[in-house]
């Protein structure tokens, strides 16, 4: 299981050419739609830019190292989602292009994504398949209206939607291959240690992480049945908790009449106690410009605890949100969530469902269920765990 902890992508790696692409073509393709914003129109949800790359560079393109064509899809669209979302142009640019340093997460899952890492860690690229791209680029204007209308919505804040094309070979082929991929937030901070992870579907076929197959030194990602194990809750109050029960109908809602499924809560638990108790000894995150990954960072304990205001609800607290008692009053805990992987249509999974059926894997057997009942069960599943006026049952 992936942890959120990568390897450092640099020359000589076999996807360092992909990654160094995708990274020029953002850089040029962002820098270049950057005039006056205007009102979007329906045409801008149609829009796509093309940009050819090679060793010479043009008057549209300065030089590359490598030649490669990259393809920006609505660029007018995800300028201003950005803008909603409260990222700063310049920042953005900056984070994904100022070095060619990445990391690379760890092992893909069974979808064969790979998920690159911007060398400040805010930002996370995922490859995705082709039908992925094409269900986002169907359902955008929806995705756009939803942000709109719900600036706390939980679902995944997608930056950039984007194909490099390039020659790759393989099996001592080489041919044109397109690789289509998403910029969006990396749901957890990279000043702060996650105690705990859980990826939350609201199934139990097959969501159980066993803890001893792991390596002591990476921390896994947990699943549906160590959280139902380990009777946890997320703690919130009555204010907070049906703040985000409320926001996660909502959302849900709006992915089921997507057709959309096997997301989950990704839900990332940093312990302020267990933090400060453990001193300096963060595992650090952020490459230092040397390309080296620093291994100390500044210890951030229960007063230091900024609250953004305006902004993300549950992004207030150092990018997450406080855990509250049943007075609402704040813990020492803080919770990064968001909902993630909401890219599968239903159609597709089903035809998934059958692939691996043949290969005698029934992996997708209980999760390809319809989208309203995926939905249902999900909604169900978090709104059991959510403390609201129960006693706590852990980490009191
Ligand atoms: P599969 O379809 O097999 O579930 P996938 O390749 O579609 O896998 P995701 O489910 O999107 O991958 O993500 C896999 C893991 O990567 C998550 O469980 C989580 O640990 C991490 N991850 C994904 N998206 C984010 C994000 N936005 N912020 C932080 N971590 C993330
Ligand atoms: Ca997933
Ligand atoms: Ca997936």
């Amino acid at each position: 299981d992936r942890v959120l902890v990568g390897n450092k992508v640099s020359e000589g790696h076999v996807n360092f050419i992909i990654a160094y692409n995708m990274l020029t073509g953002i850089r040029v393709a962002v820098s270049r739609c950057s005039g006056i914003m205007k009102p979007l129109t329906p045409r801008n949800f149609h829009q796509t830019k093309k940009l050819a790359f090679d060793y010479h560079g043009n008057e549209l393109t300065p030089s590359s190292q490598y030649a490669f064509k990259f393809k920006d899809y609505c660029p007018e669209v995800f300028r201003e989602l950005r803008a909603r979302f409260g990222l700063d142009p310049a920042d953005y640019l900056m984070s994904l292009t100022s070095k060619y340093i990445l990391s690379e997460l760890n092992s893909p899952g069974k979808s064969g994504s790979f998920f690159y890492f911007s060398r400040d860690y805010k930002y996370i690229i995922k490859t995705i398949h082709h039908s992925e791209h094409k269900h986002l680029r169907r359902v955008l204007k929806d995705y756009y209206y939803h942000v709109r209308d719900n600036p706390d919505t939980l679902v995944c804040q997608f930056y950039g939607l984007h194909r490099v094309k390039m020659p790759i070979s393989f099996k001592n082929k080489v041919k044109n291959r397109r690789i289509y991929f998403i910029v969006m937030n990396n749901l957890f901070p990279p000043h702060l240690e996650m105690h705990t992870t859980f990826d939350l579907k609201g199934s139990t076929l097959g969501r159980y992480t066993d803890v001893s197959k792991v390596d002591e030194d990476v921390r896994p990602v947990l699943k549906d049945l160590n959280w139902l194990e380990q009777q946890l809750n997320i703690q919130f109050g009555p204010f907070k908790g049906r703040k985000f029960l409320t926001q996660l109908k909502k959302d849900v809602e709006f992915l089921s009449r997507l057709n959309i499924m096997d997301y989950s809560l990704l839900l990332g638990i940093h312990d302020i106690n267990a933090a400060a108790a453990s001193g300096d000894d963060i595992p650090a995150m952020i490459p230092e410009s040397s390309g080296k990954f620093a291994t100390k960072l500044p210890n951030n304990t229960n007063n230091t605890i900024t609250k953004a205001v305006g902004g993300h609800y549950f992004q207030r607290d150092e990018g997450g949100i406080r855990a509250s008692d049943s007075e609402n009053r704040d813990l020492n805990i803080i919770y990064y969530v968001g909902i993630i992987d909401c890219l599968t249509n239903y159609s597709l999974l089903k035809k998934l469902e059958t692939f691996w059926r043949g290969l005698s894997h029934d992996l997708y057997a209980v999760s390809a269920i319809p989208p309203n009942d995926y939905a249902l069960r999900f909604y169900k599943f978090i709104e059991e765990s959510v403390t609201r006026d129960k006693p706590h049952t852990k980490n009191e």
